[in-house]
């Protein structure tokens, strides 16, 4: 588990925001069952208050995606289109793209332009 504090501003602001986005594509494409997300590496409530429920695939993405946005070994981290290291792989990969896909442009036209994600642009 990582102590509090240890996170600057922008991988705060890149959690929250990769939280956020996992959990519009699921709200608006999935049904089925789902459980509120929690992330057992890190105390995610102390950056995200609001409870994400999501369903099976898309607790492993957010996983996945969090787990490699605190191993990046980049300070600050580039673009992950720019980047050299390419962490996310296969199927992963696909997936990650269509959720920045579908919700940058939710969040576009429901007018939150200050959500706009440069992450995978
Ligand atoms: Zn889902």
């Amino acid at each position: 588990m990582l102590k509090k504090g240890e996170f600057s501003e922008k991988e705060r602001y890149d959690i929250r925001t990769l939280m956020k986005f996992v959990g519009i594509f699921c709200r608006e494409n999935h049904s089925g069952p789902k459980a509120p997300f929690s992330f057992k590496i890190l105390d995610i409530k102390e950056i995200e208050k609001k409870v994400i429920p999501l369903c099976p695939d898309c607790t492993r993405l957010l996983t996945y995606g969090l787990t490699m946005r605190m191993k990046c070994p980049h300070n600050p981290k580039p673009m992950c289109k720019k980047c050299e290291t390419q962490c996310y792989h296969g199927d992963y990969k696909e997936k990650i793209r269509e959720v920045m896909k579908f919700s940058g442009l939710y969040v576009i036209k429901h007018g939150r332009v200050d959500m706009v994600y440069h992450y995978f642009r």
